[in-house]
């Protein structure tokens, strides 16, 4: 196994709804068969439709390997992460990405963790969508203090976590 996959392994934000909501398939991909390999494959309603399916990724194993791997999505293909690409061209070093991952991984657990007690439990939703839908509904009600500075130190972790994606994680053309 090369470094960068056992970095991968270690990660797993691009495929378990941290880094992206969703992932969109192309003209190479066949959406029938991502469909019988078990990928909820759907059509966006937009004036131009999109084909895509929801992340946290249902094809992603708890050891963070890819069940349909050999016939993964161009998308999923092609997309290296910032840290990825810097610890393959040893702009870092393979425990400097490791680092990384390992930081943003504990960042996006205390927002699922802070969701949670917020009364979401929607694991299967991605963490963007989580949180702008605890966003409405905190803001559409009458929240206690206790839920107020609970959403506050949310918000903040967001913020963060938002921060880190963008400067280590996306490239321009990917960042959302
Ligand atoms: S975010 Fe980067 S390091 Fe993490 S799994 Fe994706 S490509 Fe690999
Ligand atoms: S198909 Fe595989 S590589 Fe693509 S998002 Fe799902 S788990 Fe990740």
């Amino acid at each position: 196994m090369n470094t960068g996959e056992q970095l991968c392994l270690a990660c797993g934000l691009c495929c378990d709804g941290t880094l992206f909501d969703n992932v969109q398939l192309g003209p190479g991909d066949d959406a029938k068969k991502m469909k019988a390999l078990g990928l909820p494959v759907t059509i966006s309603r937009a004036r131009t439709p999109v084909i895509f399916f929801r992340q946290p990724c249902t094809a992603l194993c708890a050891d963070r390997t890819c069940q349909v791997y050999a016939d993964r999505p161009g998308q999923c293909r092609t997309f290296e992460c910032g840290v990825f690409k810097d610890a393959q061209a040893r702009r870092i070093t393979f425990a400097a990405a490791l680092r990384l991952v390992k930081q943003a991984r504990r960042k996006a657990d205390n927002i699922r963790r802070l969701l949670r007690q917020l009364g979401d439990t929607e694991e299967h939703r991605p963490l963007g969508d989580r949180f702008r839908r605890t966003q409405r509904r905190m803001e559409s009600g009458a929240a206690d203090a206790a839920a107020g500075a609970t959403f506050a130190e949310l918000g903040l972790a967001v913020h963060q976590l938002n921060l880190m994606a963008h400067e280590k994680f996306y490239t321009k053309a990917e960042a959302q």
